[in-house]
Order: structure tokens, then C-alpha cells, then sequence
């Protein structure tokens, strides 16, 4: 795929599949959700090959590592600024979108880059379920 020509990374067919999946998706998956998914094409595919595969595309800056469920880490296609609410019944994740600009007390010269924010609660599936 053309638009994946210039990351500075071997398209090795297991890697493009990776980045397939996670183009556009929403769902925040976790390897596992991920090693799934590749594995219906590639049945020989192991769970290793697909931690391997996550940590070079972070290291390319193509995903980042959301360490915000307890369980296990998920992985976000989406690397620009943004929240997140995580349900704690389901785990699901879903962005949210905010401007969010404190101005924070003397911090002795520490320059902050990125601000992320993670609000806890109960989806609406989750919710509903529970009536
Ligand atoms: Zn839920
Ligand atoms: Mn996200």
C-alpha cells in the first residue's frame, strides 16, 4: 500500500495486515483483539509476531500504547491529542474530543508536550444493563 511506502519499516504482509486493522478503528483493541483478527489470514501467525509488529509501529509513532485498562494494554491508530472515557464494567474505550488547556502552577521549568485525560465510568450498554 502506497501510503505506507515511507515509514521506514519493511511492509512485511503480517505488518500491513496490522496496520489494516487498526486503520480508522475505533475500538481500541488489544493485541489479543488484534492477533485475532490477522489470524483469520494468517493462521500461522503467533502472539509474539504481533507484540513484535505493535511495538515497531509505536516506535514509528503509526500507534500509540493506551495503558489505561488494567487488564492489558490497547493500542490507538489515532496518535493525535485526544481523551478518553473507559467503561469499567466492559472496558470499552471511546474517545473524547476537548479543549483542555490548564495553566499550571510554577512546575520548575517542566515543559509539558502532551496532556492526557482518562474519565472512568459506565458506558451506556453497560448502564442500561444493569436496570
Ligand atoms: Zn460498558
Ligand atoms: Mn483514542
Amino acid at each position: 500500500m502506497e501510503k505506507y511506502k515511507n515509514i521506514g519499516l519493511k511492509l512485511t504482509p503480517q505488518r500491513l495486515a496490522v496496520l489494516q486493522y487498526l486503520e480508522g478503528n475505533k475500538s481500541h483493541p488489544s493485541a489479543e483483539d488484534i492477533y485475532r483478527a490477522v489470524k483469520r489470514r494468517f493462521p500461522t501467525i503467533s502472539i509474539a509476531t504481533i507484540y513484535n509488529i505493535l511495538e515497531s509501529l509505536k516506535e514509528k509513532g503509526l500507534v500509540q500504547e493506551l495503558n489505561i485498562d488494567p487488564y492489558k494494554k490497547r493500542f490507538d491508530p489515532d496518535t493525535t491529542s485526544h481523551h478518553h472515557l473507559i467503561c469499567t464494567k466492559c472496558g470499552r474505550i471511546v474517545d473524547i474530543e476537548m479543549d483542555f488547556n490548564p495553566s499550571l502552577p510554577e512546575n520548575e521549568g517542566f515543559r509539558v508536550e502532551r496532556i492526557h485525560m482518562e474519565f472512568y465510568g459506565v458506558c451506556k450498554d453497560c448502564s442500561s444493563k444493569g436496570k
